[in-house]
């Protein structure tokens, strides 16, 4: 009992000493404006949905105005350009989940709507640049803590 409660002091005056998360019920380290990473990641996916929807009122496939939703041409599993404008677009959930099950075309449509370079700088972000001999892509950049840190102010910055 003397050890538990002591194991308690100790870790709620860790607590005080470093700043949390200010989501409710988080209570995670934070890591920038008041938020854990994973709160953090939330805020700029928050804004960056936003921006898309503001940009494109009706999907871009189909013209429809409903159901719409953030639609990336690469996945959003590539933090690098997860947030990244020229990765974002906008489509019903009809064509969104058509475009998920057919990846060749998906590819065609992104090539339509964003044109072979501009999909080749994609693909550098996401897979690394290629390697001059080979072609072979040399793997994704390493993704920090002040990336998220710098895309949020980026992003909050852009929109305030
Ligand atoms: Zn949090
Ligand atoms: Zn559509």
């Amino acid at each position: 009992m003397g050890r538990y409660r002591f194991g308690e002091a100790v870790k709620k005056a860790t607590h005080h000493r470093t700043p949390r998360c200010t989501r409710q019920r988080c209570g995670k380290a934070e890591l920038s404006a008041g938020l854990c990473r994973s709160h953090l990641i939330d805020a700029c996916d928050a804004i960056a949905r936003a921006d898309a929807l503001s940009r494109h009122p009706v999907c871009v496939r189909c013209g429809s105005t409903r159901t719409l939703q953030w639609s990336h041409h690469l996945s959003r599993r590539f933090m690098s350009i997860r947030w990244a404008p020229m990765n974002a677009t906008v489509h019903c959930a009809a064509c969104h989940k058509l475009l998920t099950e057919h990846p060749a075309l998906h590819t065609e449509h992104i090539l339509d709507l964003i044109g072979v370079e501009n999909y080749d700088r994609l693909l550098d972000s996401a897979y690394g640049p290629r390697d001059e001999h080979s072609g072979v892509r040399t793997g994704p950049p390493q993704f920090k803590h002040a990336d998220i840190v710098a895309w949020h102010e980026t992003l909050s910055g852009g929109t305030a």
